[in-house]
């Protein structure tokens, strides 16, 4: 039942189009890509493949209606953004069965990102109803000097998969209610799932043209979309495409904003809750099959609990069950395709050169599965343990003390989030200062983003802009400075 996955008007003949103007489309294209099941490698959905002359159509279309939308009043946009997350906690079981048969992740993470991508959306619309400029003292009575929040004009949002409604939601959102218009490209992997973000604003009232879905490959797509008309692009993803489109923003005098790799750390002090550290870091390290920007891949472990950490540590991972992610047994679904299966494997096969690898789980036969690994013994100064890998492994050191650890945590070109365990409040107030890195999370784990606090990271995890909160409206706009004075 494949065509059940897609939101009723966007797919015809089992094909997902694009969303153009207001409407579902398959006009303009030929080519077709299979959206596939992770779980079985099954398709679930045939897909347009766009020629980039529709990204060109999409920003043309952006451009006119977002002159339209940006005269609509902060709280007339705030309310369609409300009604669209209404639609989506209206619409959460759909959602959540399709962004788990697609993505792969288990259904209860699934509906978690549901419910917090309606989250993210209200939070959003709340900002309607907050100051957006500032009034300055006058140097002569006669003038006034002050300053207006204007929006950027048209915004490309290119999304990756493994958030695939709620990294998209969490900068449309705002894009939106800062008055732009939006292209959105989502990943290749996870089309279905954003059509389903799409369709819930189409419903809310959102003006045809505000809010356009292209879907496509975006080394493709990418060139067309980061030209005139388009002011500003949102980008989270790999550092190598995020690098890529850095440059080319720059070339184009767009604005840009980047969420990129990391390399996060846990630092586990001998004073830690080791029960609650064990759930955490098997957590941060497995869940979404360790597809997060912010998973756990470095455990450093003060020499006195090392042993009795590991060995718990160890016994947690080994009953982890890997299964499709709608079936409610699973604790770890597959990766999301065959090629990050294909690099993660690759990467296995690098650590085990200079580590002891031990994998858990049993591997389903069918599917991109991949079993969770912990990689001990290595040598901490290694470069492959500073690196991303995506998927779920974590490598475990022993360090001599607290200031080891943070070194070592630091020892890293990404600082997007990192843990301390502890119960010594004066060591975690040290490790908050001491860490660079964008998140830090004490007695918790690396993982999480709360709508309404910023999120983003330091060194080469970001492009030093935050999304999330007020920080995340903040991007979609620009300052204009205003001198008034009457004749
Ligand atoms: P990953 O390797 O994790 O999929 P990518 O950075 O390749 O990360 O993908 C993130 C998003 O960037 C996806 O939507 C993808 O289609 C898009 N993308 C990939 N290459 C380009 C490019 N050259 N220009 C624009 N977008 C791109």
């Amino acid at each position: 039942m494949p065509i059940e996955l897609a939101p009723p008007a966007a797919a015809r003949d089992s094909l997902l189009g694009n969303f153009i103007a207001g409407s579902w489309s398959n006009d303009g294209t030929d080519e077709r890509v299979a959206d596939l099941d992770p779980a079985s490698g099954e398709p679930l959905i045939e897909v347009v493949r766009s020629p980039s002359r529709l990204a060109t159509e999409a920003l043309a279309v952006a451009a006119e209606a977002q002159q339209h939308w940006r005269r609509r009043s902060p709280l007339e946009r705030a309310s369609v953004i409300s009604s669209a997350a209404s639609l989506l906690r209206e619409r959460s079981e759909q959602i959540a069965e399709t962004m788990s048969r697609e993505e792969g992740k288990p259904l209860p993470e699934a509906r978690g990102e549901v419910g917090r991508a309606a989250e993210v959306l209200d939070v959003v619309a709340g900002y309607a109803h907050k100051p957006t400029g500032e009034v300055f003292p006058r140097r002569r009575q006669e003038q006034w000097l002050l300053t207006l929040s204007s929006p950027l004009g048209v915004v490309v949002v290119i999304a990756p998969w493994n958030f695939p409604l709620l990294i998209p939601a969490w900068k449309v959102a705002p894009a939106l209610l800062a008055g732009n218009s939006v292209v959105l490209k989502p990943a290749e992997t996870t089309p279905l799932t954003a059509a389903h973000l799409v369709q819930a604003f189409a419903d809310a009232g959102l003006p045809p043209g505000a809010l356009n879905l292209v879907l496509g490959r975006g080394s493709e797509l990418g060139p067309a979309l980061l030209q005139a008309p388009a002011t500003a692009v949102s980008f989270t993803g790999s550092n190598n495409t995020g690098r890529e489109l850095a440059s080319r923003a720059v070339e184009q005098h767009m604005k840009f904003q980047l969420e990129l790799g990391g390399s996060n750390p846990v630092l586990v002090l001998a004073d830690a809750d080791l029960d609650l550290t064990v759930r955490e870091v098997v957590a941060g390290a497995t869940s979404s099959s360790g597809q997060k920007c912010t998973a756990t891949r470095r455990v450093y472990v003060e020499e006195g609990v090392v042993e009795n950490f590991t060995e718990q540590l160890r016994a947690a991972l080994a009953p982890l069950r890997l299964g499709p992610g709608i079936d409610a047994a699973t604790d770890v679904g597959p990766l999301v395709s065959s090629e990050a299966k294909a690099d993660f494997d690759g990467a296995v096969a690098e650590v085990e050169k200079v580590a002891d690898v031990h994998a858990f789980g049993t591997q389903p036969e069918q599917g991109f599965f991949v079993r969770p690994r912990l990689a001990l013994g290595g040598d901490p100064d290694h470069p492959l343990f500073r690196e991303e890998i995506f998927g779920p492994m974590a490598a475990l050191f022993a360090v001599a003390d607290f200031e080891e650890g943070i070194a070592r945590c630091n020892d890293t070109p990404f600082g997007l989030s990192a843990s301390l365990f502890s119960s010594n409040l004066t060591h975690a107030l040290a490790f908050a200062d001491g860490i660079d890195a964008g998140m830090i999370h004490v007695n918790s784990q690396t993982t999480g983003a709360e709508p309404h606090i910023p999120f983003g990271g330091f060194k080469q995890s970001s492009s030093f802009s935050r999304e999330l909160g007020r920080h995340g409206i903040e991007f979609f706009s620009q300052v204009k400075t205003v001198y008034l004075e009457g004749t």
